[in-house]
Order: C-alpha cells, then sequence, then structure tokens
C-alpha cells in the first residue's frame, strides 16, 4: 500500500539524448504500424520500447493468434503477407485467423523497422512527459544509462495504458463502468508433442484440476494450428488490473500456478504426450485504462455498425468480455462491423499528442471489440500518418484533415470497405 504521510518532489537535470520529428512510445501493434506509418509519410521516427522486443501483447505476452476484423488491410495486412503469406486473403473483406510464432514475429519486426527507417530504442522505459501550453516537447525515459529527455514535435502514445496521455494530465477511465473492474489476465504458455508419454508434474502452491468446471475460465481454450507439434493455450485467468502495483504482483504469481496447473490437467486429459516448453514472460493484460478523446466509441456503435466520416480503423471482432469479475464465463457477441473515428485518438488539451491502440476512448464494452491486434495495427498506422500531416501543415493533431489522412493511408496500403449497415456520422 502507498504510503499516505509522505510524498517527494523530485527535480533533476536531464541531458536530452535525441531530438526526432515524432516519438512513439510502447513498440505493440499499435506503436510499430504507429512508427511505420510516420516514417512512411517521411518522418524521422524514434520508437520508444520499455522490454526487448517489440509485438508488445503479441510476441511479450505470447497471444499469437490474429483474431478476425473483417478488413485485411494496411501493416496488418502486409504483415500476413511477409510472415504467414499462406493466410492472405485476395479480397480485403475476408476473415482470417491465423496463429503464428511469436519468436519469428520479434525477428521479423527488427528488420522491418531498420528497412523502414525507424530508429528502435529497447529497455527505455517511458515514465514522464516534459510539457507546456497544450504541447508536449519531451518524454522523460529510464534508459540503461538512466534518465534521459527524447525530444519530438509530435507524441504518440502507444503504451497500452495510456501512460503518456495520464502523466500529461489527459483524463481517463478505467474498467467497468459500474464498478471501474477490467477484464481478467491471462498468462499464455505453450506445450509440444514430444511422441512420448511426459510424468505430469505439480509444483508446490499450485492447484489440482480434474473437470473442466475446476478450469480458471471453465473451458478448455488452445490451438494447434502449427502444424509443428506446438499447443498454445489461454485458459488461465487473473482478475487484476494490470496497471496497479499491488494487482499486478498478485496476477504475475497466481497466473503462473494457474499455468502449471493446467499444464497437469492437459497431460492428464487428452495432451498426455506433451511437454511443457514455453511460458511467456509476462502475463498478458486486456484491459487498463482508456482516455477521453474527442468522441468516445460506444456499445451502441459497435452494435448498430455506425459508420465515421473520419473512419481510421473497421471491424467486426466480436464483442468479448472476459468476465472482470473472474466468473468462469465470457460475454461473446457477433458483431457485424463498424468504424473506429480518428476523434478516438485525439485527446482535447493537446496540440502534439495521439494515443493510439487499445487505450483510445471507448467504453469498456466497445473497447473489448476494438482491442485486438489487427484494430490496434489500423489505429497505430492511422495515428503516424496523422502525427506526420500535422507536422508538415503546422496543424494540430486535432485539426488533421480528414481528406489528407485517408489519401496518404490510400497511399500506404490501406483500403476502407464501402458504407454498409448503419449512420454515417460528421468527422466534426
Ligand atoms: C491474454 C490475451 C489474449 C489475447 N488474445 C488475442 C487474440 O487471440 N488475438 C488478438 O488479435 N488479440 C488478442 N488480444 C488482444 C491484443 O493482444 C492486445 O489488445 C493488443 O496487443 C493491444 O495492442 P497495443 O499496441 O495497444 O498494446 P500492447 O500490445 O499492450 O503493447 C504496448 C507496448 O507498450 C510497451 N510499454 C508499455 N508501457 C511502456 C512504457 N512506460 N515505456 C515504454 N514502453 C511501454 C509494452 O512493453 C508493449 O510493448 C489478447 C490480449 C491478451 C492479454
Amino acid at each position: 500500500m502507498p504510503s499516505q504521510s509522505q510524498s517527494y518532489s523530485f527535480q533533476r537535470q536531464i541531458e536530452t539524448y535525441l531530438h526526432a520529428d515524432i516519438i512513439v512510445i510502447g513498440g505493440g501493434p499499435a506503436g510499430t504500424a504507429a512508427a511505420i506509418g510516420a516514417a512512411r509519410s517521411g518522418k524521422k521516427v524514434a520508437l520508444l520500447e520499455k522490454s526487448a522486443q517489440l509485438g508488445g501483447m503479441g510476441t511479450l505476452a505470447n497471444v499469437s493468434i490474429f483474431m478476425p476484423v473483417g478488413n485485411v488491410t494496411g501493416i496488418y495486412r502486409e504483415i500476413i503477407s511477409e510472415v504467414l503469406a499462406e493466410y492472405l486473403p485476395a479480397d480485403h473483406d475476408q476473415s482470417i485467423a491465423p496463429q503464428y510464432s511469436p519468436f519469428l514475429l520479434r525477428q521479423y519486426f527488427n528488420e522491418k523497422m531498420k528497412k523502414e527507417n525507424v530508429q528502435v530504442f529497447y529497455h527505455c522505459e517511458f515514465i514522464g512527459t516534459v510539457h507546456e501550453d497544450g504541447r508536449i516537447n519531451a518524454v522523460i525515459v529510464s534508459t540503461r544509462e538512466g534518465l534521459r529527455a527524447f525530444e519530438a514535435e509530435q507524441f504518440i502514445d502507444c503504451t497500452g495504458d495510456a501512460r503518456v496521455a495520464i502523466d500529461a494530465g489527459v483524463p481517463h477511465r478505467t474498467g467497468r463502468e459500474e464498478d471501474g473492474l477490467t477484464q481478467p489476465m491471462t498468462l499464455m504458455f505453450m506445450m509440444q508433442n514430444t511422441g512420448k508419454p511426459v510424468t505430469p508434474i505439480l509444483p508446490e502452491g499450485c492447484y489440482l484440476y480434474n473437470e473442466v468446471s475446476d478450469l480458471p475460465q471453465g473451458r478448455r481454450l488452445y490451438w494447434e494450428q502449427n502444424n509443428d507439434g506446438s499447443l498454445l493455450v489461454n485458459m488461465s485467468r487473473v482478475k487484476a488490473n494490470g496497471a496497479k502495483i499491488e494487482e499486478i504482483n498478485y496476477a504475475e504469481v497466481e497466473a503462473l500456478r494457474q499455468v502449471y496447473s493446467i499444464a497437469h490437467y492437459l497431460q492428464r486429459t487428452g495432451f498426455e504426450t506433451y511437454a511443457l516448453t514455453h511460458i511467456a514472460p509476462q502475463t498478458g493484460v486486456r484491459e487498463t485504462n482508456q482516455i477521453e478523446g474527442l468522441y468516445t466509441l460506444t456499445e451502441q456503435d459497435v452494435v448498430s455498425g455506425t459508420r465515421f466520416a473520419d473512419v481510421v480503423a473497421q471491424t467486426n471482432y466480436e464483442i468479448d468480455i472476459h468476465s472482470p469479475d473472474a466468473k468462469k464465463t465470457t460475454d461473446e457477441r457477433h458483431v457485424d462491423g463498424y468504424d473506429i473515428p480518428y476523434r478516438c485518438m485525439v485527446p482535447e488539451a493537446f496540440d502534439n499528442l495521439l494515443v493510439a491502440g487499445r487505450a483510445i476512448s471507448a467504453t469498456h464494452v466497445a473497447m473489448s471489440s476494438m482491442r485486438v491486434q489487427a484494430t490496434c495495427y489500423a489505429l497505430g498506422q492511422a495515428a503516424g500518418a496523422a502525427a506526420a500531416i500535422s507536422l508538415d501543415t503546422g496543424c494540430s493533431m486535432r485539426d488533421v484533415s480528414m481528406h489528407q489522412l485517408h489519401g496518404e493511408l490510400e497511399r500506404q496500403g490501406v483500403r476502407f470497405l464501402g458504407q454498409r449497415a448503419g449512420s454515417v456520422q460528421a468527422a466534426d
């Protein structure tokens, strides 16, 4: 628990390490795409990532399945064509849900960023903003050489938790509107078919699961699409908010207990020849903070298929809410498809900040649908292109011309599907 009795004023002179045109903070799906989108618009881009790899939850937390979104376009489409060509659909509106190797994706991103002229800084954790008069001038970053300032004209927060925006004072909310509870966390793991019986082990502190109903999600959920004997398992569930100190501490310990317990269960119920071979380096975080942007995406938008004049991403991924109470239920509801408007990424109070990825302005239910990787790639690419336009034209992020943005995205290979059901809302 934080001490209520003390606080400190912390002042330091911090050396500037680099000045870029655009700095992207967080190298997950949104951040990698934002960096590429901005670099393709001719900008000097620095991408700051606190871990040792790019890909975000898709590699660090070993999610390693792309959920279907109904519009395979832009940088996401490129990733599919370059890493998973056998899944590339002829038409943009076909749905795919490929499983991939998180290790290969990690390697792919290193090479991709080099080709795209994005300067990547690993082990660089954002810790604070320097801002005045509605502009961010620099971010303070914890590096292997201590604290350093990274300056830029434009900043894109792709930390997933809206860390940069929140530090700068952008209003935000967390989790379910009624009680602030977020979707639970899951530690992904892999098992490998060894071709011979393995001895199930149950380490100290773990649980004996005998029935499906004993399992944390009350279901068996795994994929075995890679044809190499590897099994990807998504079956743990921990009630916790991954952006809270106490809760993440609890989650990392509890999730690992569950992983060993689930592996032990699977080895006795159909996977007798499978060894536990890989546990993700960190427990996956589905939901933490949402900024309050110029527009908040709602459940109504998702279910009614709202179309927006300032569309930057399109998806028909279902409403998918793992029980925030950690009950053994998941609320899954089909949706036909909807647009996500640019305004969801724009915090009102800053001229040179966008937030892309899962932390955009959205309600709890809407977020459960827009959070998947392909959508975050689309949002990131649009944010990168928009930041470049803002810089070129000298306008604030909120005043970026949608005509110009759509033109630039088209130039970068993004295609928006024609208007389907629902209404089109104006961009202002
Ligand atoms: C268990 C689980 C299962 C999922 N299943 C699927 C699925 O099957 N298919 C699918 O498509 N999606 C799935 N998702 C959702 C999807 O993985 C995420 O919503 C998506 O990765 C979000 O992308 P993002 O770029 O917004 O954020 P993230 O992927 O969270 O990436 C944020 C990045 O920012 C970095 N970062 C954070 N803070 C800082 C800081 N202070 N300084 C520097 N860097 C920082 C992080 O290290 C990370 O690399 C799942 C998520 C989880 C947790």
